[in-house]
Parts: structure tokens; C-alpha cells; sequence
């Protein structure tokens, strides 16, 4: 694997697979890897001729500069895991690199970033993140970019930019990786206090308890969010928001009919998270294809 600090250079490893026809895979990322992130690019390493990683914590989109400042970075760390995974190139830029003196170009995706993260986060936050991956879309040029749906509003507002530009890539979504005790993967996690972690479980666990409401029949957002606001209540955690709406508009939605997100956020001391769970009148989970299944990974740590 080469680690790759400019554009230039990056573009200039790619170019010989580009000419001769090889697949590549984008994975952008903000580093700090777990399992979540190597998730994506084992599957871009199985379905791709080149793998690329791309590792910015983009300064554009942290709405809190106290966020940004204690985001946990590692990229030596980073950079072995990339490699046992089979990634052959880790693009590794610094701001200077995609923010140069003179940057004055956004990427703003209309209506589905005013809603839940957006208006919590405000409207920097997904212009931020809209541009640099329109930017990162540009430079790598891949065929196939991975994303979580663990930033759900994050896939939506992506796959609507790149519908929206004609942007010539397939977007992938790759299924949430939990801790075997239930806790979405985040890099923001080891920065929980071991009493803060535990009552972070409450997250899936309200996910859960709606969801198992659904497979006795409740389809009314009333019901739904009632079910899963106890559980957070039970465990003493007020959220930001907590919220069913249409997968792809984010707009709120009455029932769950053809497929509903139900969407959290929570504080747990200064470190905030973000968890949902893809609510359908099926099974959960008979619908969506193996690569969309969550899966248990490692045993749960404390902070
Ligand atoms: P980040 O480094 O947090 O910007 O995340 C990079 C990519 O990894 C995004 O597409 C995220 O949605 C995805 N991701 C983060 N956490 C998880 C997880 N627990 N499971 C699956 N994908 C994830």
C-alpha cells in the first residue's frame, strides 16, 4: 500500500489501472479506523480491481471546533490496518491540499440537509461534507464509492448529489457494524466514559424495541416513536431528535409503509451519537441483501 499526501500524486497512481480499464473503489473516511470503516473496504477490496482509502477529517463540516480539535487521529495506526485489509492506495491529503488559499466553491444539496442532522448541526455541516466528497469524487474518479448507512442523512444527501451532478459513480451502501452488545461502531466511541458508553446502548435498544413493534403490527409513527422514546427515557437519555422519516428525503413520515428510517441522536456527555435502524412491514432484515445486514464484529470494549 502507498500513502499518498497530494492530489497530483494520487492521480498519477491511478492513471495506468484507469487506462487500462481496471475498477476502482473509493472509500472516504475520517480515519480513526474500527471495523465499521474496514467493513467497506474489504468489500471494495472484493469487488474492485484498485482499492482507495481516503483519510481527511474535513475542518468544513465539524460545526463544534471543540469536535474537530478532539477528533481522535491516528494515521500510522490507520495506515497498518488499511493495508491488511488490501487497500492499495491511502490517499491522505492535509486541508492545504483540498482547501487551497483562494477555496471559494460549495456543493449545497436543498431540503433533505435542513431536517435532523442539518438542523442540529446547522447548514455547514452537510455543505461541508457535500463538497468534499463531490471534491473527493473528482479526484479519485472511481467507479464505486462505499458509504455506511450509519450516517444514513449523510447516503442520502450523497446519493442525491451525485444523481443531481451526473456524477459517473455507483454509490454502494454498506450495512451498520455493531459491537456484539448492540453499540454502532463509531470513532467517536472511544471517547465515552465506561458509565456513558453503557447508557449508550439504550440507542440500539430503542431501535430494537421499535422494531420489534413493527413485527407485531404497528406501522403508525405514534406508536414507533412512543416504543422506542421509553426505552430512552428508561435509561435516562434525553435525545436530539428522534424521528421516522422517508429514507431518501428525510422528510417525516406518518406510517412505515414502503420503508421508514428511525432516526437518533444523543448526547452522552460531550461525545454525540447517531444510530437508525431501516423499519419495513417484512421481517427485519429478509428484505435487504447479506451485504445490508449488520453484523456483530468484536466483543464489546469500555472507553
Ligand atoms: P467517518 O470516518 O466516520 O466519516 O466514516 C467513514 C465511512 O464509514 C462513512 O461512510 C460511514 O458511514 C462509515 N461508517 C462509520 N461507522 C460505521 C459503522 N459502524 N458501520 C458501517 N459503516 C460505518
Amino acid at each position: 500500500m502507498r500513502t499518498l499526501p497530494t492530489i497530483a500524486g494520487l492521480r498519477a497512481a491511478l492513471a495506468g489501472a484507469r487506462a487500462s480499464g481496471a475498477t476502482i473503489g473509493l472509500v472516504p473516511t475520517m480515519g480513526a479506523f474500527h471495523d465499521g470503516h474496514l467493513s467497506l473496504m474489504r468489500r471494495a477490496r472484493a469487488r474492485c480491481d484498485v482499492v482507495v482509502v481516503s483519510l481527511f477529517v474535513n475542518p468544513s463540516q465539524f460545526n463544534d471546533p471543540a469536535d474537530l480539535a478532539g477528533y481522535p487521529r491516528d494515521e500510522a495506526r490507520d495506515a497498518g490496518l488499511a493495508e491488511d485489509v488490501g487497500v492499495d492506495l491511502l490517499f491522505a491529503p492535509g486541508p492545504r491540499e483540498i482547501y487551497p488559499a483562494g477555496f471559494a466553491t460549495t456543493v449545497s444539496v436543498a431540503g433533505l440537509t435542513d431536517v435532523l442532522e442539518g438542523a442540529q448541526r446547522g447548514p455547514e455541516h452537510f455543505r461541508g461534507v457535500a463538497t468534499v466528497v463531490t471534491k473527493l469524487l473528482t479526484i479519485v474518479a472511481p467507479d464505486v464509492a462505499y458509504f455506511g448507512h450509519k450516517d444514513a442523512q449523510q447516503l442520502a444527501v450523497i446519493r442525491r448529489l451525485v444523481a443531481d451532478l451526473n456524477l459517473p459513480v455507483t454509490i454502494e451502501p454498506c450495512a451498520i457494524v455493531r459491537d456484539l452488545d448492540g453499540l454502532a461502531l463509531s470513532s467517536r466511541n472511544v471517547l465515552l466514559s465506561e458509565r456513558d458508553r453503557r447508557r449508550a446502548l439504550a440507542l440500539s435498544r430503542a431501535l430494537d424495541a421499535a422494531e420489534r413493534t413493527v413485527l407485531t403490527g404497528a406501522r403508525r409513527r405514534g406508536p414507533i416513536l412512543a416504543v422506542a422514546q421509553c426505552v430512552l427515557r428508561e435509561a435516562g437519555v434525553s435525545p436530539d431528535y428522534l424521528e421516522l422519516a422517508h429514507p431518501d428525503t428525510m422528510a417525516a413520515v406518518q406510517t412505515i409503509e414502503g420503508g421508514a428510517l428511525l432516526l437518533v441522536a444523543a448526547h452522552f456527555g460531550a461525545v454525540r451519537l447517531i444510530d437508525n435502524r431501516l423499519l419495513a412491514e417484512q421481517q427485519p432484515h429478509t428484505h435487504l441483501p447479506e451485504s445490508e445486514v449488520a453484523t456483530p464484529v468484536r466483543a464489546p470494549t469500555s472507553a
